[in-house]
């Protein structure tokens, strides 16, 4: 059985999800000293994942990750093959059959969820849902958020709580030469929203945004950033860990809502952003859409670094019609690939998939999906990395004597299952048109937020 890496016998590899992880496992396969053959396949006829979808558009500098991503893109080897559903379009079966290995990179795709009454009601929204939508994703399109109320309540605190809370504190001038989405533009345009709380169920100590994406909520144009003063008194566990040279970020965190619970001159501006802590939302109140929610006020107990929210039993209620649930993303389980239903994860050993501890053969998995979601988009790339070092390992595992054609018996399935896939070529067209179509605005790009419009510009 040859070993595939040689130079007559490729290494065939598809990676599922063309995110940040998937690019940086396509680098490090291309990278490698053997021969191999990359297939990057995406659910859109759009890559880069959360880069292009997720990332804030007044956080352009994020998004030059892109360009490391093009570099990969144009490498002997390397093919995008987009537009294509695994688990509709193909199954993970079948690239075990066209492939040597699979690397599963397809992040986490939807929301934890509170768990509490009133959770689905009308008004009540995923960060996912609103992001997506602000960001032109086609998913999230044709979903509606009714800013006509004067209060938004933002459950979590963590970077995707304060992109949300930014991108609702912002004027129109703020965001208008950044590559929002035009129907998000319109609709935050008419919005009536004066006081947004990002409410988290720990301290400030606890927090979870990072200083610069803090930093930015003193800096807005019409909107001034509230912290209570007496909001900050720490317990001695907390005193302790932002004391610990280790979590600077932390501290700076906590510096940073000492400067705004010192603003005294809070009335030049329109809106307020009311930073609150040590609050859980325990129910969502509302006939027949969002009304009210009712957040009991915590406690923290354990040791430092431990500390846990416990309820107190007294409540308080935030009038309000719109809430935004930003307490972490999730992944979603795919036919064929083992699951862990508790963490939302891909159960894996260094990024082997693994099945009741058994490594199943052929399946590999890195970012998001392999470890849950955390970190930035460079943490990434060590770990599809790691887990490219896992494959590279074991292409003895991998000999056969089935063909493994790689995209050549890929494209072959698919086109017997009538998919209509995007090449990088393809979707260097609909790039170019997208920067055409924000120039006349001075955006860097003005996004297709339908698929039928991508597609259409590439047979029209
Ligand atoms: P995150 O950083 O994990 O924050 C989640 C927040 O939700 C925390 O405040 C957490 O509080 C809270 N939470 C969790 N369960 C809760 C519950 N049941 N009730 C109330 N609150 C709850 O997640 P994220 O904001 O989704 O961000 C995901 C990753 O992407 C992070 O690594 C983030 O830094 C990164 N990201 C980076 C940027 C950027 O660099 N600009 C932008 C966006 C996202 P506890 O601490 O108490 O659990």
């Amino acid at each position: 059985m040859p070993i595939p890496g040689s130079a007559e016998h490729p290494l065939t590899v598809a990676i599922v999800g063309s995110g940040p992880s998937g690019f940086y496992a396509a680098e490090a396969l291309l990278k490698s000293d053997i021969n191999v053959e990359v297939d990057l396949l995406e659910r859109l006829p759009s890559p880069y994942g959360l880069v292009r979808s997720g990332v804030a558009p007044d956080h352009q500098k994020l998004k030059q990750a892109i360009k490391l991503y093009e570099k990969i893109a144009e490498e002997d080897g390397f093919n995008l093959i987009a537009n294509v559903n695994v688990g509709t379009d193909v199954t993970i079966d079948d690239l075990k059959q066209t492939h040597h290995a699979v690397i599963i990179t397809c992040g986490a795709e939807t929301d934890r969820a509170l768990g509490i009454p009133g959770e689905d009601l009308p008004g009540s929204y995923t960060a996912t849902e609103f992001v997506g939508w602000y960001n032109g994703h086609p998913d999230y399109r044709d979903h509606t958020f009714d800013l006509s109320g004067n209060t938004a309540v933002i459950i979590g605190q963590g970077n995707v709580a304060a992109d949300v809370a930014r991108i609702l504190s912002k004027t129109v001038d703020e965001l208008k030469h950044t590559d929002i989405a035009e129907h998000a533009l319109a609709v935050l345009a008419e919005s009536k929203i004066r006081e947004i709380h990002v409410i988290g169920r720990r301290g400030p100590a606890q927090a979870k945004f990072t200083p610069k994406e803090l930093r930015e909520f003193g800096e807005l144009a019409d909107c001034q950033p509230i912290v209570a003063a007496e909001e900050l008194v720490l317990n001695r566990e907390s005193e302790q860990e932002i004391a610990e040279k280790t979590n600077v970020g932390s501290k700076k965190v906590y510096d940073l809502f000492t400067e705004f619970a010192q603003q005294t001159d809070t009335s030049g501006k329109s809106r307020r952003c009311l930073f609150q802590f040590l609050l859980s939302p325990i129910e969502l109140v509302g006939d027949a859409e969002l009304q009210q929610v009712i957040l009991e006020k915590n406690s923290l107990s354990g040791e430092a670094f431990k500390q846990s929210a416990r309820g107190t039993g007294d409540n308080i209620t935030i009038d309000t019609g719109i809430l935004f649930r930003s307490i972490g993303y999730r992944g979603v389980p795919i036919a064929g690939v083992p699951f862990n239903e508790s963490w939302g994860t891909i159960p894996n050993a260094n990024g082997r998939v693994t099945d009741n501890d058994n490594v199943v053969k052929q399946l590999y998995t890195a970012g998001w999906i392999k470890r849950g979601p955390s970190g930035i988009i460079g943490t990434n790339r060590a770990c599809s990395v790691e887990t490219v070092g896992c494959l590279l390992e074991d292409l003895e595992k991998l000999a056969t004597d089935d063909v493994k054609g790689g995209s050549s018996e890929l494209h072959a399935l698919l086109e017997r299952n009538n998919v209509r896939t995007v090449s990088y070529a393809d979707w260097k067209k609909i790039d170019s048109e997208e920067i055409a179509r924000g120039a006349d605005s001075d955006k860097p790009r003005e996004k297709f937020t339908r698929r039928k419009e991508m597609l259409d510009l590439l047979t029209g």
